[in-house]
C-alpha cells in the first residue's frame, strides 16, 4: 500500500525517524517488520526495497514511523534517496509482519538486548505498553557505539523497567558503568538467574547470531531465545 511522508524526526546527527501515514491504517503489534520499496534511478546493487522494523507503537495509528542509521562514509543509493523525500513524497510498503513480538502470557520475565540501531523493535514494544499503561517484568540490555548513537533513552527512563543497563564502546567522559561489547556472558553477568526469562536479541546479524550461539553455548535453551536481524550493518 502506499504511504506518504508526514516528518522526518532527527534522534542523533546520523540516526532519523520517518514518519509516514498509510493510506489505509495497518494492523499491527508492536515490534512486527514492514518491506519499503522506494523507486529512485540508478539504484545499487542492493536495490529499491529493505525491511524496517517499525519503531512506533499501534497506538501512534493513523502514524507509523521507522528509525534508521545512515553511514557516515557511503550510503546506498536506498539510503540516500530516503534521507532525499520530503512530506508528501509516496513510498510502498508491505503489510506488517514478524514474530518479535511480546508473549501472550504477560507475567513471563523479559530481557531486551539491542545492540546499536536493533533498539527499534523495543522502542515500538515499550512505546506500546507505556501508552496502554502495561507493566512488564523487562530487563533491558542496550550495547551502543557512544551517545551520538544512543537514542530513545528519555522514553526509556519513563517506562522505567527494571533494569536499564547501557553499555558503550567508546563511553561519554566520566562513565563509570559498564563498556566494551556485547557477549553471551555478559548478557548473564547483567541479568542474574536465567529462569524462565525470554531473552530477546535484536541488531546487526552477525551480532545477534554470535548472542545467540554464545547464550546457547552456556546453557540458555533456544526455546527462550527470540532474534531480530538486521542485515547490511557490519557493527552496532
Ligand atoms: C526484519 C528486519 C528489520 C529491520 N529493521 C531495521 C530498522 O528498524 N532500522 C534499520 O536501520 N535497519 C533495519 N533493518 C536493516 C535494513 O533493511 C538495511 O539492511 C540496513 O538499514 C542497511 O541499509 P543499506 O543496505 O541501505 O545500507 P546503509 O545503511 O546505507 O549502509 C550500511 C553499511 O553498508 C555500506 N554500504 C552502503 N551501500 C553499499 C553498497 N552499495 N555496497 C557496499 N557497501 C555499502 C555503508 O558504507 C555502511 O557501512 C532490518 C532488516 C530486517 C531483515
Amino acid at each position: 500500500m502506499k504511504a506518504f511522508l508526514d516528518h522526518i524526526r532527527s534522534e542523533t546527527p546520523n540516526i532519523f525517524t520517518f514518519w509516514f501515514k498509510p493510506e489505509r491504517e495497518p494492523s499491527y503489534t508492536a515490534g512486527q517488520y514492514i518491506e519499503m520499496h522506494l523507486p529512485h534511478p540508478n539504484h545499487d546493487e542492493r536495490g529499491e526495497k529493505r525491511w524496517f522494523t517499525l519503531s512506533s507503537s499501534p497506538s501512534d495509528l493513523p502514524l507509523i514511523s521507522i528509525t534508521t542509521k545512515f553511514a557516515t562514509k557511503q550510503s546506498s543509493t536506498f539510503k540516500t534517496a530516503l534521507r532525499a523525500l520530503n512530506p508528501g513524497d509516496v513510498v510502498d510498503i508491505s503489510s506488517p509482519m514478524g514474530d518479535f513480538v511480546l508473549p501472550k502470557d504477560p507475567s513471563i520475565p523479559l530481557v531486551f538486548v539491542a545492540g546499536g540501531i536493533g533498539i527499534t523493535p523495543f522502542h515500538s514494544i515499550i512505546k506500546f505498553l507505556n501508552d496502554v499503561k502495561e507493566k512488564r517484568d523487562i530487563q533491558f540490555i542496550y550495547g551502543v557505539h557512544s551517545t551520538e548513537e544512543q537514542v530513545f533513552d528519555e522514553l526509556l527512563k519513563v517506562y522505567g523497567p527494571k533494569q536499564y543497563s547501557v553499555i558503550y564502546q567508546d563511553p561519554p567522559a566520566g562513565w563509570e558503568g559498564e563498556t566494551g561489547n556485547l557477549s553471551g556472558q555478559r548478557i548473564l553477568d547483567l541479568i542474574g538467574e536465567i529462569g524462565n526469562k525470554l531473552i530477546y536479541v535484536s541488531g546487526p546479524e552477525q551480532m545477534v547470531e554470535t548472542l545467540h550461539k554464545e547464550l546457547g553455548e552456556l546453557g540458555v535453551p533456544k526455546s527462550q531465545l527470540v532474534g531480530d536481524y538486521f542485515p547490511n550493518y557490519s557493527s552496532i
